[in-house]
């Protein structure tokens, strides 16, 4: 029933809404570890960035104007990652929050002693549960160039949000069924033992150390890796790239392959 009432009005926005041609293009010759999607690929994600942009608000804050080409851009970076999931999985927040550069959140917390600390260092990015997405634009342009950044804010912000999808982010998201828990978390778990080991030995990793904070920013960054270089993340961690082309349905080594011929 809620299904056919979702479906009835996905169907009634894609009817009413779209993106232009060129603006959708511009964006995608922006972000070049999207070219490998195929052409069936392309209208689907084109027809999730139309209901995503549709749902969320994205909105500038501290006097950033976000403009078409942004939106267009934040849309198709975050519907990349449930390209053939579900956009359900982003329900439960209405807002991506744009800021002209990174920004200091301001959150406090108690410790167990009852003293109040105030985070005050400047953040790139941020995705809370039930809370908007934060990014700086700057940082989210730096996807266009991930041989120069070898970062990519959207899918890393997008990844914390699934995994919230049934509370904290801890690298353990919601599995489909068909998946094991114990073959996720063992695969996972070895990889992050083995990367915090690597980064704590001094060693310069070619995937990003803050990777080794927690399993949480290890799914974020792996994810990041998982869809803008792919071939890096097999190699480095073969059982943990099965896992994830399991999870998010998608095999992007293999694409990037047809790709390049
Ligand atoms: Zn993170």
């Amino acid at each position: 029933m809620f299904d056919a009432i979702r479906n009835w009005r996905r169907r009634r926005v894609l009817a009413r809404a779209s993106i232009p041609e060129e603006l959708w293009r511009a964006a995608l010759a922006a972000l070049p570890f999207l070219r490998s999607l195929d052409a069936a690929e392309q209208r689907r994600l084109r027809d999730l960035c139309v209901l995503f942009l549709d749902a969320k608000g994205i909105v500038g804050a501290r006097g950033h104007e976000v403009t078409p080409l942004q939106r267009v851009m934040i849309a198709q970076q975050a519907c990349v990652l449930v390209l053939n999931l579900d956009l359900g999985l982003y329900d439960g927040f209405e807002n991506v929050v744009v800021y002209p550069g990174e920004f200091v959140p301001g959150w406090e917390w108690e410790d167990e002693a009852g003293v109040v600390h105030r985070h005050d260092e400047p953040l790139a990015g941020e995705a809370m549960p039930g809370g908007p997405v934060v990014l700086s634009w700057p940082d989210v342009a730096a996807a266009g160039d991930w041989q120069a950044s070898g970062m990519n804010l959207v899918v890393h912000e997008f990844a914390h949000k699934i995994d919230m999808a049934h509370g904290e982010a801890n690298g353990c998201p919601p599995l489909p069924p068909g998946m094991s828990a114990a073959a996720w978390t063992g695969a996972l778990t070895a990889a992050y033992d083995d990367f915090a080991a690597r980064v704590e030995r001094g060693e310069d990793t070619a995937i990003d150390a803050y990777a080794a904070e927690s399993p949480g920013e290890f799914f974020a960054v792996l994810s990041e890796v998982f869809f803008a270089e792919p071939a890096l993340l097999r190699q480095n961690y073969p059982a943990v790239y099965e896992q994830f082309r399991k999870f998010y349905r998608q095999d992007p080594a293999a694409r990037a392959c047809v790709g390049a011929v």
